[in-house]
């Protein structure tokens, strides 16, 4: 298993740029999982760890491409309609077992082979057919309604490359290839804590001064829309000897330690005490809203991300921070979401030098352009704004103002989760 430098998150206690968090990340984190073989029907969300080699071309062979008429098409008249006997019937996955030969049409369906010497597709459409006659309408191009054999894939093309992660069409297309499995980095074996005395599990009945764990819910379907595979390890106290002791068992079983809450400078969080203890801990303090610190280190030798415990900023600090740095360590190789410019309906004043995420709507305006109005209550812990909401607005930190109409970057939820 590769390992990552003790300093791999050493960046200073500086105030960060988010643009510079990811490219550090980018740099420092290196794949940590070994290769296996899977089927291709479990292959989905996996990241692949070989180029993909084509040995053969798709489609191997010039077929139709529509239901109609094969012929030659310098039998065809360019100024009146053309009639021709019909020679043959040429089906899906039965080849013509003559030779073609000019001056005859021959009755083929969408994807059947080409016989050699016909080169265009009538579409039936565009033909009648009296008897044995087909009479074809002027005016059809050279080579129409044809696919060439390799027009997809060409033989010896490599058609995905290691790093890629397989959504369905990757899938489709190495079976298009005739491929059965494919060699992907092993699943990511997360721990996930949650950490807090105010902190109760679901089921458990709510008493004064408690509320319910949402983040290790929210996280924990995060780290699975990833492809991890996720241990949840509960909730810890606001116990020292509790959260060592826990946390050291996790950093021998798991690629990467994750937890919420308990992270900022305050004497209250432990668990930046109990890392410090354990391996080393690095403060990223970054220059954003939503998220207070997050907190990045190792416990021996394995990851660790310390996630803020507001509820909305610790899903924003995930799908921004942790989702890039977990695909590096599982071998991705693209690993930013695609933003989308949208104009914004709303105006908006901030602080300048800090990025911030505003949870935002889609909709069409009444002439008929897509825009984007702002859920209106923005606190990191109204984790109601993220159910309504189709995506992030995300404003760089040069930004002090936004008017209506102003375009902004939106990022969808389903790039992200
Ligand atoms: P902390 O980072 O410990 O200061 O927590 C910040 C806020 O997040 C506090 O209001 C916590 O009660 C809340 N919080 C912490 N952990 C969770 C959790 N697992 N689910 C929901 N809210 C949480
Ligand atoms: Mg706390």
């Amino acid at each position: 298993m590769a390992q990552l430098s003790n300093d791999c998150f050493a960046f200073g206690d500086e105030m960060m740029n988010t643009e510079d968090a990811l490219s550090e990340l980018q740099k420092r984190l290196t794949c940590v999982c070994e290769t296996e073989v899977v089927l291709l029907h479990s292959a989905t969300g996996r990241i692949l760890a070989e180029d993909v080699i084509s040995n053969c071309a798709v489609p191997s062979y010039d077929n139709a491409a529509v239901d109609g008429y094969a012929v030659y098409f310098d039998d065809l008249s360019q100024s009146e309609d053309t009639s021709l006997p019909i020679k043959g019937r040429i089906t899906a996955g039965h080849p013509l077992q003559q030779k073609a030969k000019p001056g005859s049409a021959y009755r083929i369906f969408t994807g059947a082979k080409m016989p050699a010497g016909p080169d265009t597709v009538l579409m039936q459409e565009d033909c009648t057919v009296e008897g044995e006659i087909v009479t074809i309408l002027q005016g059809i191009d050279r080579g129409a309604n044809r696919r060439l054999a390799g027009e997809d894939i060409k033989i010896g093309s490599t058609i995905l490359t290691r790093g890629k992660r397989l959504r369905p069409q990757e899938i489709g297309l190495a079976a298009s290839i005739g491929r059965e499995s494919l060699l992907v980095y092993r699943q990511l074996r997360v721990a996930l804590f949650s950490t807090g005395d105010e902190v109760l599990d679901v089921g458990d009945e709510l008493k004064p001064g408690k509320i319910y764990d949402s983040n290790r819910y929210s996280i924990a379907a995060l780290l699975g829309q990833l492809g991890c595979i996720v241990h949840d390890l509960g909730i810890l106290p606001d116990k020292n000897d509790i959260i060592r002791k826990a946390l050291k068992v996790a950093a021998d079983e798991h690629d990467v330690i994750i937890t919420s809450a308990g992270v900022s400078m305050g004497e209250e969080d432990y668990i930046r005490r109990a890392v410090d203890k354990l391996g080393c801990l690095y403060f990223w303090r970054l220059a954003i809203r939503p998220g207070r610190p997050i907190a990045l280190g190792q416990i021996l030798k394995t990851p660790f991300i310390g996630l803020p415990g507001n509820p909305v900023a610790s899903m924003v600090t995930f799908m921004r921070f942790a989702r890039p740095a977990l695909l590096l360590l599982n071998g991705a190789a693209d690993t930013q979401p695609n933003f989308f410019q949208v104009p914004a309906a709303f105006t908006y004043k901030k602080k300048k030098g800090r990025r911030e995420w505003l949870r935002a709507i889609l909709f069409i305006s009444s002439d008929g352009a897509l825009e984007a109005k702002m859920f209106p209550q923005g606190g990191a812990g109204v984790l109601s704004s993220m159910v309504a909401s189709d995506g992030l607005i995300e404003l760089a930190e040069e930004l002090t103002a936004i008017e209506a109409g102003t375009l902004v970057k939106f990022l969808p939820f389903n790039e992200v989760c």
